[in-house]
């Protein structure tokens, strides 16, 4: 039995390939950065603005890391292997530090917007209504106010039970709500009922072909009928075309948000964007 134990240990080091090797880096480095005040994280903020006007609703914070050894890890690297691993709390915590911060930042430099936007993934919310207390507490900490913010959730969070009680936890809290990649996931719409949510995002992968991909415009459409319908406001991700744009505009969707509008960018860049945009 000891033999064969060995053999099969000796298999999965064998199987342990490239991928399975990177993401125990990347936990590792990980760890250290956010035991080191999360050195090395960033965060990016893309603008989201008015469809109509374009004045500046808005922004999202989008998390960013720089390795001690330069290379940048894209967060569609590095939030599987952080929920995977439970250090998707500690960086959820630290992101949140630096956006009140970046916050207080801008304020300085004379610039408010009306809410800003954060990531929050299905398993920050296995932490309960504790999450939310610390969200509070560190808000109230900075002297930001609550109702400025708003979670962006995926309809994954909003299928079990646990879930669905911390989001209202938020709500009663004063967060605003958001849906994000609204349409990808597999739950029922019955959530829009039970839920003030105040935003559908619809992902950009029912953007990216418009306005010339037929199915895609006809869901687009249908989404912002019904969302209007509900009282719900409507952000399309991914624009990257005036003509993408235009038809978003065109069919009363409200807000817009991808690189034709503005990149995600560090809080600096921020501030001269606002400038630019100052209306
Ligand atoms: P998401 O929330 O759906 O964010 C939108 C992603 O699309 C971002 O990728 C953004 O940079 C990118 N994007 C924005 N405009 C355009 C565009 O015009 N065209 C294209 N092709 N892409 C555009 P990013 O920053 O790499 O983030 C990827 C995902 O990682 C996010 O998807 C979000 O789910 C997750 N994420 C990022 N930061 C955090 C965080 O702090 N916490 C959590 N839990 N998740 C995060
Ligand atoms: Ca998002
Ligand atoms: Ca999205
Ligand atoms: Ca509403």
């Amino acid at each position: 039995a000891k033999a064969q134990g060995k053999n099969r240990f000796q298999f999965f080091s064998e199987a342990i390939d490239g991928k399975v090797r990177q993401d125990l880096r990347l936990e590792s480095a990980l760890r250290q950065a956010l035991e080191n005040n999360g050195t090395g994280l960033w965060v990016a903020y893309q603008p989201k603005l008015c469809a109509k006007t374009r004045a500046v609703v808005g922004v999202e914070a989008l998390t960013r890391w720089r390795m001690p050894d330069g290379q940048v890890v894209s967060p569609g690297e590095f939030i599987p292997v952080a929920e995977r691993t439970g250090l998707i709390s500690a960086l959820g915590d630290c992101m949140l530090e630096r956006v009140c911060t970046d916050l207080g930042v801008l304020r300085g430099a004379g610039f408010e917007f009306p809410t800003v936007a954060v990531n929050v993934s299905s398993h920050q919310l296995l932490q309960g209504e504790a999450l939310v207390e610390h969200f509070c507490d560190t808000i109230a900490a900075h002297g930001e106010s609550v109702c400025r913010f708003e979670v962006e959730l995926t309809e994954s969070a909003l299928t079990d039970a646990r879930g669905a009680t911390v989001l209202e936890a938020f709500r009663v809290a004063g967060f605003k709500l958001s849906i994000d990649d609204f349409g990808t996931g597999y739950s029922s719409l019955g959530y829009l009922k039970r839920f003030d949510v105040s935003t559908l995002k619809i992902d950009q992968g029912f953007v990216r072909d418009l306005p010339a991909d037929q199915e895609g415009a006809a869901i687009v459409i249908a989404v912002i009928q019904m969302a209007h319908a509900l009282g719900i406001d409507v952000v399309a991700e991914g624009v990257e075309t005036e003509a993408q744009a235009d038809f978003l505009r065109a069919n009363g969707c409200d807000v817009l948000q991808g690189y034709l509008l503005g990149v995600p960018m560090p809080v600096s860049e921020l501030a001269e964007y606002l400038h630019k945009h100052r209306t």
